[in-house]
């Protein structure tokens, strides 16, 4: 994509100052320039200042801050009429924040919108929703001898300074599942966005500040993860880290995290089964499948990227997964005809490269796959497998681009034993006619969250998580609410005092 495909509003933001919210005012980052990448066009849409680490401390103090002051002290009607007045504001500006999503981010125009215009405001509505319906509860303790003596309360309040760290992809989908449930909770937050792709965060940082978000609440700081991330892991005035990414990097920020023992919420990586028996329409499940695998060029979490197929209708999937994939088109992602942009960066694309590479040599048959990319961006055909042993890297690890293993199976036993033989444990899907077949197989799959004839469904109201290595906790729902509570008890005596 080039710069001027954008409209006036999107290029006007990304070429303007992306600078760091502290507190409620604008600061000029003090650490290193961080160039952003257009991954479509391979040009430099605009340069960020990162925070120094002393900077870090004042976003962590102002968050802090606001706890104590004004934000803490906001009536639950009014934080709630705040999160509903910032999820118009994302809906009023969800093409421009598409726009700029694909320029950093290369996924499809289409998607951006999905994301921007419809997950992302629905998420901050919904969280609106549950501001003034936190609720403690009321019961008889056991104390002593005489339960009528003591009366038991509990109340649930703000964990606290939470640091939110979100990878590039979805940004602003990741940033309605960490803002919209701590800030919901009355928690105050310092947001790290992903170097890659921070610009998006940069615009949700504009945004709160229109609603009125008061000072300190928000707080949004750039920077490395190295630098920037692993001091938020390890700081002591930051209560909570809520993290999306790698679980190379989930586990990272949970040692960091043991200095003051804050609470860690984490979504990290997926290997998800795709599972298809016989009695299906096989031409249409195998494009669900590659859609699934394929989402934002197979850059996400809950991708279908071990596809499991019955040896009855094996071969015919394979014919028709085969002739849906290679006509499938990878190109620039402003086109509304492109089904897959590019990946986010040379690297991302080398790393997948090293993957089908793999699977070549460990003899693997590639289905598709072989044709011929644009000379400039990050693209790679999408590519099936077949004749995958579960042994080999691309049915093991997270590749985070779009390769399918496709394995095939005739023993459903079996079939599970291999499906859970994985470190990871977040999404899959069952495909079947058959409901007790489905429900059968669903209970029996070690993972978060399971679709019957449907994959990776997103909705507020529904639970998200990993288990496993692919997370601690849930998003989403009210689950992803209880997160960012701490439960306090008050015991009272109500009898005869001593
Ligand atoms: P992805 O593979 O999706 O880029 P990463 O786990 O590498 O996922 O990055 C996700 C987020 O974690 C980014 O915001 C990144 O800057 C941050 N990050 C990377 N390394 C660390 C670290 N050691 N400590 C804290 N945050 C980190």
């Amino acid at each position: 994509m080039t710069a001027h495909a954008l409209s006036p509003q999107a290029r006007e933001f990304i070429e303007g100052d992306h600078h760091l919210l502290i507190g409620g005012e604008w600061v000029r980052g003090r650490g290193a320039d961080i160039p952003i990448e257009n991954p479509a066009s391979e040009t430099v849409l605009t340069t960020i200042r990162a925070a120094s680490t002393e900077q870090l401390d004042h976003a962590v103090a102002a968050a802090r801050a606001a706890l104590n002051g004004l934000w803490g002290r906001m009536n639950v009607r009014d934080r709630g009429l705040l999160l509903n007045r910032f999820s118009a504001l994302i809906e009023r500006d969800a093409g421009i924040i598409a726009e700029i999503m694909t320029a950093e981010l290369g996924q499809t125009l289409a998607s951006s919108r999905g994301v921007a215009g419809s997950l992302s405001p629905a998420l901050f509505r919904y969280y609106a929703g549950w501001t003034d319906k936190i609720t403690g509860e009321a019961f008889d303790p056991i104390v002593g001898a005489d339960v009528q003596q003591f009366m038991g309360l509990t109340i649930r309040e703000p964990i606290g300074v939470v640091g939110a760290i979100i990878p590039w992809n979805a940004s602003p989908g990741m940033m309605g599942l960490k803002l919209a449930p701590s800030l919901a909770a009355g928690c105050a937050v310092v947001l790290k966005p992903a170097e890659l792709a921070p610009l998006c965060a940069s615009y949700f940082a504009r945004l709160w500040q229109e609603a009125g978000g008061p000072p300190g609440s928000l707080n949004v700081v750039h920077g490395h993860g190295a630098t920037i991330g692993a001091a938020m892991a390890s700081h002591d005035g930051i209560d909570k880290i809520t993290f999306t990414g790698s679980t190379a990097v989930g586990k990272a920020i949970v040692v960091a995290a043991a200095g003051n023992l804050k609470k860690v919420t984490l979504e990290l990586g997926g290997k998800s089964p795709f599972i298809v028996f016989p009695d299906v329409d096989v031409e249409a499940v195998a494009r669900t499948a590659a859609s699934w695998c394929f989402v934002a060029s197979g850059q996400a979490c809950i991708a279908a990227t071990r596809v499991f197929v019955h040896a009855d209708i094996h071969d015919r999937f394979v014919e028709a997964l085969g002739n849906h994939t290679r006509n499938l088109i990878v190109g620039d992602p402003t086109e509304p005809s492109t089904n897959l942009g590019p990946l986010v960066s040379a690297a991302q694309k080398q790393r997948v490269a090293g993957y089908i590479a793999s699977a070549k040599a460990e003899g693997a048959r590639m289905v598709c796959g072989d044709e011929p990319v644009p000379a400039v961006g990050h693209y790679v055909r999408p590519a099936v497998f077949t004749e995958v042993d579960p042994a080999m890297r691309i049915a093991r690890e997270e590749i985070f681009g779009p390769v399918m293993s496709v394995i095939r199976f005739d023993d459903e036993q079996r079939m599970l034993d291999t499906v859970n033989d994985t470190p990871f444990g977040l999404s899959g899907s069952v495909w079947t006619r058959d409901l007790e077949r489905a429900l059968r197989v669903a209970r029996r799959i070690d993972a978060g969250q399971i679709g019957v004839n449907v994959h990776g469904p997103m909705s507020p109201q529904t639970p998200f998580g990993g288990n496993k290595q692919s997370g601690w906790g849930r998003e989403f729902a009210r689950n992803g609410l209880e997160e960012f509570l701490k439960i306090k008890a008050i015991t009272i005596r109500i009898g005869d005092r001593p």
